[in-house]
């Protein structure tokens, strides 16, 4: 059984259709990279499936649970299904630490000890450890983000999905946030993430998926997608980059 099916969704913002019946499944432990030009809703569909947005039409599930419509506890689902964003949208008036442990210690009620130890592995892991007790404006965007990213996997998610983010960063600060993501992917995460970095999502991605008016347009593993694309629209987008 897929981790996440998709299942002709629809999402319309009043009468402009941003998402067209569109299918989608995703497997445990892949990594799925969603490509396409601006406008063409990469991140509305990531924020439909963790229900930040409400789809139209279609449905959506989770290990085979319904996680769109009625009667879904919210709480849980964002538990299980983690978003970090293109601005890294960390609390300003809460240091590293606390940013970390919030959803812990205010969601699952975990200990504030165990959330506190949970988030300083995190945090060694990714070398951060030493500004546990700063403030997000005391750390480059690049460190802000990495604190984002283990913000989300304080709660243990299923599945993480990653909106464009280091769209918002100064070059030289994006090598280090993608290393965390290509940490994550070697370690078996389940990832959905829309990307700009062609160059990363050739190499960590199992499968990429081009999105065009809101459909996958064209889907396959990377080298067919960017070695030799199909469709005279992945062609056109992947050449418009070069
Ligand atoms: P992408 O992330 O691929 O650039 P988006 O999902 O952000 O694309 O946007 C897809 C389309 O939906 C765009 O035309 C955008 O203007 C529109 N859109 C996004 N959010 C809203 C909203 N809250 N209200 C109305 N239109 C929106
Ligand atoms: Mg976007």
């Amino acid at each position: 059984m897929a981790l996440l099916e998709i299942n002709g969704v629809t999402k319309r913002y009043g009468t402009l259709e941003v998402i067209s019946n569109l299918s989608l499944s995703v497997d445990e432990h892949e990594v799925i990279c969603l490509i396409g030009p601006s406008g063409c809703g990469k991140s509305t569909l990531l924020r439909c499936i963790n229900r930040l947005e409400e789809i139209s039409l279609g449905e959506i599930r989770i290990h085979g649970d319904r996680i769109t419509g009625p009667g879904v506890d919210l709480d849980r689902l964002r538990r299980d299904i983690g978003i970090v964003f293109q601005g890294y949208n960390l609390f300003p008036h809460m240091t590293v630490l606390e940013n970390t442990t919030l959803a812990p210690l205010k969601v699952v009620g975990m200990s504030r000890r165990e959330a506190r130890d949970k988030a300083m592995a995190f945090l060694e892991r990714i070398g951060l450890a030493h500004k546990a007790g700063d403030y997000p404006d005391r750390l480059s965007g690049g460190q802000q983000q990495r604190v984002a990213i283990v913000r989300a996997l304080m709660m243990d998610p299923m599945l993480l999905l990653l909106d464009e983010i280091t769209s918002a960063l100064d070059p030289e600060l994006v090598a280090e946030v993608l290393d965390i993501v290509r940490d994550l992917a070697a370690r078996g995460m389940t990832m959905m993430l829309a990307t700009h970095e062609m160059g990363f999502a050739r190499e960590v991605a199992d499968r990429i998926c081009f999105l065009q008016s809101g459909t996958v347009y064209e889907q396959g593993p990377p080298a067919e997608i960017f070695g030799n694309p199909k469709g005279e629209r992945t062609e056109a987008f992947l050449r418009s980059l070069k």
